[in-house]
C-alpha cells in the first residue's frame, strides 16, 4: 500500500480506501462486509467510509460491527461519516440539514453506530443553503474540541463555500475543513481538477474522490447491457442506469477503446480507472466500493498498474475520453 498525507495536515491515508454506499447493509450480507473489511485491512487499507444516510445508518452498524469483530486496533484505522440529509426514511426539520442541532445529533448516532468513540472524519455531505456556514462552522470546531471528531470536510461544495468557511475560521481561531470528497474518474474530471485543485493548493486542503469507476461504468461491464446483480439492478438506484445514457452516442465508443488500451496495457479496465484516479497528486486518496472480494482484490491490483503509468500513457488515456 501507498500513503498520501491528507493535503496538509499530519493524517497519512492509505491511496486506496473502501466505502460503504450500496453495498453495506444493503446489497453485501454482513458476512461478506466482515471479509471486505479484512481484506482491505490486511491490504494496507486504513481509511473507511460512511454517512448517516447510507441505508438509513444500516451502512454504519453493519461497518460498526464488523470492525469491532475484527478487532481492528483502533489507532491502526480511521473512519468517517457524514451528515445531512438524516438516517431515518422521513427526517424531521431536526433530523436533517447542517444545523447545530442536526450535526451534533448525527455525529452521536455516527458514534454509536459505528462503536467508536470519535469519528476521523466528518464531512457535510453537500452544502444546506438554510444553515449560514458561520453556525456549521462552529459546530464542527466544538465537536473537535470534545474529542468527538479529528478532522472535518465538505463533499462536493462550491469552492467558493469552503473559502467562506476557512475565512470564518481563521478570523475566530475554529478548526477550517480540512478535505473535500468529490466524484472523480475519467467521466467526471472538471470539479476536481478545475474548481478543487486551485483551492487545495491555496488551502491545504486534501481531497477523498469517490466513484473512481463511475459506479461500475469503467470496468466496461455495462458495454453489453446491464448485467444481473449488478448496481445498475439495485432497487431505488435506477437513476444510475439512465445516466448512463445520457452520452449514449460517444460513451460506448470510449469505453471499448478503454477497454482494449487496458489490455495493451496488461491491466483490467477497472484497474486502469482506479490507477488514472491515483495519477493525480492532488487526490489523497481513492474511495473504492465493492460488494465482492473477487472486486476488491482486482481494485487493489490498481497500485502495481499505477507504479507502471508515465505521463504519456496518462495522456493516451485521457485523449480516449476527450474524443
Ligand atoms: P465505484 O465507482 O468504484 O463503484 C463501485 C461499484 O462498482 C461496486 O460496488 C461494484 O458494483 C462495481 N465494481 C467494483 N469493482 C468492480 C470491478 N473490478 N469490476 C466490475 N465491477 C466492479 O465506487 P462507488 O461509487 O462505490 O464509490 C466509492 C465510495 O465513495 C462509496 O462507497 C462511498 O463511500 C463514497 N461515495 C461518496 C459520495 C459522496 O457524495 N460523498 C457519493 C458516492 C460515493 P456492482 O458489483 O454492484 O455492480
Amino acid at each position: 500500500m501507498q500513503y498520501r498525507r491528507m493535503g496538509n495536515s499530519g493524517l497519512r491515508l492509505s491511496a486506496l480506501s473502501l466505502g460503504a454506499w450500496v453495498t453495506f447493509g444493503g446489497r453485501v450480507g454482513r458476512g461478506e462486509a466482515r471479509e471486505l473489511v479484512a481484506q482491505a485491512y490486511a491490504a494496507g487499507i486504513n481509511f473507511f467510509d460512511n454517512a448517516e444516510v447510507y441505508a438509513r445508518g444500516e451502512a454504519e452498524r453493519v461497518m460498526g460491527d464488523v470492525i469491532a469483530d475484527l478487532r481492528l486496533p483502533r489507532d491502526g484505522f480511521c473512519v468517517s461519516s457524514k451528515v445531512l440529509w438524516g438516517s431515518v426514511e422521513d427526517p424531521r426539520p431536526t433530523q436533517q440539514g447542517l444545523s447545530r442541532k442536526h450535526v451534533t445529533e448525527a455525529c452521536h448516532q455516527a458514534l454509536k453506530r459505528l462503536r467508536v468513540e470519535y469519528l476521523d472524519l466528518y464531512l457535510c455531505h453537500r452544502p444546506d443553503p438554510e444553515t449560514p456556514i458561520e453556525e456549521t462552522v462552529l459546530a464542527m470546531d466544538s465537536l473537535i474540541r470534545q474529542g468527538k471528531v479529528l478532522y472535518w470536510g465538505t463533499s462536493e461544495w462550491p469552492a467558493e463555500l469552503i473559502r467562506q468557511a476557512h475565512k470564518i475560521a481563521r478570523a475566530a481561531h475554529l478548526h477550517a475543513p480540512s478535505l473535500e470528497q468529490p466524484q472523480y474518474n475519467l467521466l467526471h474530471r472538471e470539479r476536481l481538477e478545475l474548481e478543487y485543485a486551485p483551492l487545495c493548493a491555496e488551502l491545504g486542503m486534501g481531497t477523498t474522490v469517490w466513484s473512481p469507476l463511475a459506479s461500475g461504468v469503467l470496468s466496461g461491464k455495462y458495454l453489453d447491457g446491464i448485467p444481473a446483480e449488478s448496481r445498475f439492478t439495485a432497487p431505488g438506484y435506477e437513476w444510475l442506469a439512465r445516466k448512463l445514457d445520457e452520452d449514449s452516442e460517444r460513451r460506448p465508443r470510449q469505453l471499448r477503446e478503454f477497454v482494449a488500451l487496458a489490455a495493451e496495457l496488461s491491466a483490467t479496465p477497472a484497474q486502469l480507472a482506479i490507477a488514472w484516479c491515483l495519477a493525480n497528486p492532488q487526490v489523497s486518496t481513492v474511495l473504492l466500493g465493492a460488494s465482492r472480494r473477487e472486486q476488491l482484490a482486482e481494485n487493489l491490483g490498481a497500485l502495481d498498474v499505477h507504479a507502471r503509468l508515465d505521463d504519456s500513457t496518462v495522456a493516451r488515456i485521457e485523449s480516449v475520453f476527450a474524443r
